[in-house]
Parts: structure tokens; sequence; C-alpha cells
């Protein structure tokens, strides 16, 4: 390659890499500064029962409000990750969702389950039960309204590894959902043991079920994985009714998604359950 730009072609300095570098160095430093000054808050997302109509639980999803405007969980969990710092944010989100709980148990709402994701980083830390455990006292609440979400992908990279934490936070009666279900490239030898109390579909399969078969095939046989295993199956990003209504046909237990509610501060949702409790009446 080097000659047949020439001699002498190959720059020992990058511009583009020092450029990118220093931009993942400086909002680093600001994740650090937003840690400290509490610019995090959760919105809540929530999840309806396809069948019922009811909503049974919502999902916690971390939004940075930063100086510059809200940053997406997308752009800064992977960097969080790459340091100690994500643990910071593990222990900011599930205080938020314990509070949520306690709210949501005041205004009569005690049978939603509160979901957090957890990647396999916030996994691996040795005391994560028992940072949780402590959480769950303090707020009083019950274990089985926190549901932790962990990504396929993040059960694949060390799977006896975290399918032992999670069998262990089960054991316990905790919830467990395993989040992006179809994109992880699971044995099937490994789907017996998933160590599950929900099976979240991909979104990425839910946007294309107006749009092919092979999509609507692969949704059917995650939702008879379901069935099979008795594991609850919950389609996500659930944006248009005729979605909502093929997903109920073909057996899928639970929906989330813009066509049932935005992710919202927890003072907006509770308006959002009550509003809703009134339209049923
Ligand atoms: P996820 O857990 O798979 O969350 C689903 C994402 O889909 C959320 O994006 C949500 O806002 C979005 N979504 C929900 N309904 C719809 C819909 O109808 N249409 C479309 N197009 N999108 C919809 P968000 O909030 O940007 O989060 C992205 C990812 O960031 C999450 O994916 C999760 O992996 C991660 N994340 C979010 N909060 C946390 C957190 O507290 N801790 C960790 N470790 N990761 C988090
Ligand atoms: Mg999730
Ligand atoms: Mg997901
Ligand atoms: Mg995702």
């Amino acid at each position: 390659i080097a000659k047949a730009h020439g001699a002498g072609s190959v720059q020992p300095f990058d511009p583009e890499f020092e450029r990118q570098a220093s931009e993942r160095f400086e909002l680093m430093q600001k994740l650090v500064t937003a840690i400290r000054e509490q610019q995090f808050i959760l919105h809540y997302q929530p999840q309806v029962d396809l069948q019922t109509g009811e909503v049974v639980g919502v999902e916690a999803l971390i939004r940075w409000q930063s100086d510059e405007g809200m940053i997406s969980p997308g752009v800064f969990i992977p960097l969080a990750e790459q340091s100690a710092y994500i643990h910071c944010i593990g222990d900011i989100v599930v205080n938020h969702a314990c509070q949520a709980v306690q709210r949501l148990n005041a205004e009569g709402f005690e049978k939603m389950l509160v979901s957090v994701n957890y990647s396999a980083r916030q996994l691996e830390r040795a005391d994560v039960f028992e940072r949780l455990r402590v959480a769950y006292e303090a707020a009083g609440i019950e274990r089985k309204r926190l549901c932790l979400e962990v990504t396929e992908t993040a059960m694949m990279q060390s799977f006896y590894q975290v399918t032992a934490l999670l069998e262990q936070h089960r054991s316990l009666g905790g919830t467990v959902a395993i989040d992006d279900f179809g994109t992880g490239m699971s044995s099937l030898e490994y789907l017996l043991e998933l160590p599950a109390d929900h099976l979240k579909i991909d979104i990425a399969f839910v946007s294309r079920l107006d749009m092919d078969e092979r999509s609507r095939s692969l949704v059917r046989m995650i939702i008879a994985l379901g069935q099979r295993l008795g594991i609850s199956v919950v389609a996500e990003g659930v944006e248009t009714e005729q979605q909502a209504n093929w997903l109920r046909d073909n057996g899928c237990n639970i929906a989330q998604g813009w066509l049932f509610g935005r992710p919202m501060p927890l003072e907006d949702l509770i308006q959002w359950l009550h509003n809703r409790q009134q339209g049923e009446r």
C-alpha cells in the first residue's frame, strides 16, 4: 500500500485519530463532572399487557442533561463502561428505580415492575448483588419489583459467569429480562438454560414486521420459544397499531413503544398512569 501511494506516504501522525481521541477525553471529563453534579435523570417507559391492556411495568432509561443539552445513553454508556464510573451510574440508576417503586406504591400501583438496564461490565463487579440488596433494604421494597435487563450479547460474553449471577438474583426473588433478544447469537444449547422471566424481542425485528415475512417468522419463533420455556415475551419499539395487533394475535405477551407511551419523567408517568386509569372507567 505504501508503495502504491509513493514512498514516504505513511503518516506517523493522523490528525483525525488525534481529534477523536481528544473528543473522547473531553467527554469523559464532562462525564465525571456530571456524576459529581448529578446531571442524570431517569425516564420511564410503560410496558403494556397486550391481552388486558394493563400497564404491568416500566423501563427506566437514563438521560444526561448536560450543559449542551440532552446526551443519549447510546453515546455515554459505552464510554462510561471503559472506566469504573459505570458503577457510579449503576448505583444512581438503581437508587432512582427504588424511589420510583416507592412512588408507584404510594399512588396505588403496587404490582408494577421497574426494569433497569445492566451491562456486562456492571455485572462483573464482585459486590453487585450486595449493593442491590442494600438498595432494596434501604428503600424497603420487594426484590421482585426491580427487574434487571441484560442484553443477550452481554450474556454471551461470559455466559456461565453472567447466568450464575442472574440465577442468584432470581433465587432471591428478583426478576430478569434478556434484552435485545435475537441479536446476540445465543447457541441453541444456551437457550435451555436462560435464567429469565422475560425475553425482549429486539426493536429491529419489530420495526420490520410490516415489511418482510422473514422478520415475522423470526418473531413467531421467539414467541414460541418463550411459550415453550415458560418465559413471557416483550416486544420493544412498538410504534403502530398494526404491529401491536399482529403481536397480540401471535401470542406476544407484553409491548413497549411509542404507540403506548414515550419514556417520560417520573411525575409525568404518574400523571399518565392516572389518566389511563380514568380512561378505562
Ligand atoms: P434498550 O434497553 O434496548 O432500550 C430501548 C431503546 O429504544 C431506548 O432508547 C428507548 O427510548 C427506545 N425506544 C422505545 N420505544 C421506542 C419506539 O417505539 N421506537 C423507537 N425508535 N425507539 C424506541 P434509549 O433510551 O436511547 O436507550 C438506548 C440504550 O441505552 C438502551 O437500549 C440500553 O441498552 C442503554 N441504556 C439506557 N439506560 C441505561 C442505563 O441506565 N444503564 C445502562 N447500562 N444502559 C442503559
Ligand atoms: Mg432495555
Ligand atoms: Mg432493547
Ligand atoms: Mg438496545
